[in-house]
């Protein structure tokens, strides 16, 4: 089966995402673009229907999936108690790319199948156009994980995604390139703190004006032990990887950061193994790899590029990619967060 497509891009057409929104209700599945990433969304209130998202991405049935909304009345049919951070963070963010995950209400209206059986649900009200009006237009919540099978990076424009998703959905949607090319911040209020369970385009620096403590859960960066308990069920999975061996390389001092990734190049030169480098364009021109691809020039374009590249990588045959870490600061934080797990923690740090 071939999805029934929709070009968006030039203009809206009302006509077609009315038609997107049928889908919806008929408990079918469509392909849409957030201006994070495309998502692959079902009636968040339809059982069979979310269980399709997993079947279709090949997703972990314990990792859930986030609802999104087009106003607070969906947001007040599954939550009681929002508290008055969040209420701050809903006014200051929304719509954009933030997920906040609330406590349920004890009897709301969305599936276990979608929360993974949690007492918490995730929700996110999306600024794109297409988005809004497709979850307006089908008046339902509509739960939607990143397009992408599986492990594989998420999915920021069609082209990139329609060959592991055509004929999967019903519908596809194409708005062209997102905005911001990679997921929502994810956060979760504690009495007066947040944490950032997934890093975004909303900055911890963003949150901080909202809550004095901003905390960044140790899984961002850091590597989840076997058997050990997560705050987001999505830190223990693989995610973004490419088939091909990455290393992340990163140092605040950028002479040391250009020749730790020369050396490495010319080792594995030496043993006639082939390299791919990715780097920041202003750094491009120092690496001596001859195979070498722009990530951009700022953390932006970094950000809205990333996710391409790493699709691109199996099909250059290299024994390894080096990347050129971003650092931590700003959006850097949910760049790095995307980058180590691509490389597998295959990660250097050079003081
Ligand atoms: P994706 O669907 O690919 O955008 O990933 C959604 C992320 O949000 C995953 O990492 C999930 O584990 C996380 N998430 C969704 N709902 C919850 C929740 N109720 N509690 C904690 N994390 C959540
Ligand atoms: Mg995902």
């Amino acid at each position: 089966m071939i999805s029934k497509y929709s070009n968006q891009k030039e203009k809206l057409n009302i006509e077609e995402i009315n038609q997107a929104a049928e889908e919806i209700k008929k408990g079918n599945l469509v392909l849409f673009p957030t201006e994070t990433v495309y998502g692959i969304g079902a009636n968040a209130l339809d059982e069979k229907a979310v269980k399709n998202i997993f079947v279709a991405k090949g997703r972990a049935q314990d990792n859930p999936l986030i609802v999104h909304v087009s106003n607070l009345e969906m947001v007040n049919k599954i939550v009681d108690n929002i508290s008055p951070i969040e209420k701050r963070l809903i006014e200051k963010f929304w719509p954009g790319p933030l997920t906040i995950i609330f406590i349920r209400k004890s009897k709301d209206i969305i599936p276990d199948v979608v929360t993974a059986n949690l007492d918490t649900v995730g929700i996110r009200m999306p600024s794109n156009e297409i988005a809004k009006q497709l979850i307006e237009r089908s008046g339902l919540p509509i739960a939607a994980p990143s397009a992408n099978v599986s492990g594989r990076p998420s999915g920021t424009k069609v082209e990139d995604i329609i060959s592991e998703l055509d004929g999967k959905v019903s519908y596809i949607l194409d708005g062209g390139s997102t905005d911001i090319g990679l997921e929502s911040t994810v956060i979760k209020v504690n009495e007066n703190k947040i944490d950032i369970l997934r890093p975004g385009k909303i900055t911890k620096e963003q949150l901080e004006q909202v809550a004095k403590e901003v905390d960044v859960d140790k899984h961002v960066l850091g590597q989840v032990e076997k058997n050990e308990i997560v705050a987001s069920p999505g830190m223990k999975y693989r995610h973004y990887a490419p088939n091909t061996k990455c290393m992340m390389i990163y140092s605040e001092n950028k002479s040391k950061l250009i020749s730790e990734i020369n050396n490495v190049t010319k080792e594995l030169q030496e043993e006639n193994k082939k390299v791919l480098v990715l780097g920041s364009k202003n750094n491009l021109d120092k690496y001596i790899s001859k195979n070498k691809w722009n990530m951009g020039e700022t953390l932006d374009e970094i950000a809205k590029n990333i996710f391409t590249l790493l699709r691109k990588v199996d099909k250059e045959n290299v024994d390894l990619v080096v990347i050129e870490g971003v650092g931590e600061k700003g959006l850097g934080l949910a760049i790095t967060n995307r980058l180590i797990r691509a490389c597998a923690y295959n990660y250097k740090k050079i003081e």
